[in-house]
């Protein structure tokens, strides 16, 4: 269970996030839905520790983790962007076993035998030995997927993962976010695919400059907005 309380955060005189929220118990899959703008990927990153909250507490299992070690915390919590990230001179096998051996101190043929099983669930043990480069955008971020899962995390984090695909190459990534979900992944999923939103998550947050405008249930949320700021957002975006 994650559980991020009362966040505050500015960058300089911009109050970004006012007082955020936000509750994801163990195995579930919270979408965090809003503007451009609205606080989401700052969210995220407050999240993981990427950048220290001016006020408010992260709790993981009802610890509070802001007095551990940041890289510690981003151990236990696997992150997907919408830039993969990958080194382009290393290939793909190489890509997912490297944080293995530096953070999780395996040997290199543990780390190997490891990434090869974590790019088999993602279906790309086909592609171990290419570069990414010789990949699809999608193919890429499943192997950026496959290199956070490889770290074993309690929860993931995506920041609109298929925002940079090509529209073809959005379902396959969608397809394996959705096998995570159903796995029993706790995952926190910043997105603007809105059926994914509704038909996988298990919670949606609607954020809106700094707020949480309206949480809970995608049925409800989606069928029955109580703000006229979500009743806006879902006419712009579906
Ligand atoms: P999008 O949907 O476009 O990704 P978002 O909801 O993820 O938007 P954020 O990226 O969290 O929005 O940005 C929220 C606000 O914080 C914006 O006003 C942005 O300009 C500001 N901001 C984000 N990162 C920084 C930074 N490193 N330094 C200063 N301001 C920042
Ligand atoms: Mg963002």
């Amino acid at each position: 269970t994650l559980s991020a309380r009362n966040i505050h955060l500015s960058f300089g005189s911009n109050h970004v996030l006012r007082g955020i929220d936000l509750h994801v118990p163990q195995g579930t899959t919270a979408s965090v839905i809003g503007p451009s703008g609205s606080g989401k990927s700052t969210l995220l990153r407050v999240m993981n520790r990427l950048i220290e909250p001016d006020q408010g507490d992260i709790l993981l299992d009802g610890r509070s983790v802001l007095k551990d070690n940041p890289d510690e915390l981003r151990r236990r919590i696997g992150m997907v962007f919408q830039q993969f990230n990958l080194f382009p001179h290393k290939t793909v096998v190489e890509n997912v076993s490297l944080a293995l051996r530096k953070l999780r101190k395996l040997s290199k043929e543990e780390a190997q035998a490891e990434a090869l099983e974590q790019l088999d669930l993602v279906g790309l043990k086909h592609k171990a030995d290419s570069r990414p480069a010789n990949l699809s955008g999608g193919q890429q971020q499943r192997v950026a997927i496959a290199r956070a899962l490889a770290m074993k995390p309690e929860v993931m984090f995506f920041d609109e993962a298929t925002s940079a695909l090509d529209p073809e190459l959005v379902k396959g990534v969608l397809a394996l976010m959705a096998d995570l979900a159903k796995g029993g992944m706790t995952m926190v999923v910043v997105t603007h695919e809105m059926g994914f939103s509704r038909n996988v998550s298990d919670a949606v947050t609607f954020m809106d400059a700094g707020v949480v405008v309206e949480s809970g249930p995608p049925e409800q949320l989606f069928t029955e907005p109580k703000t006229d700021r979500l009743k806006g957002f879902l006419s712009d975006v579906l």
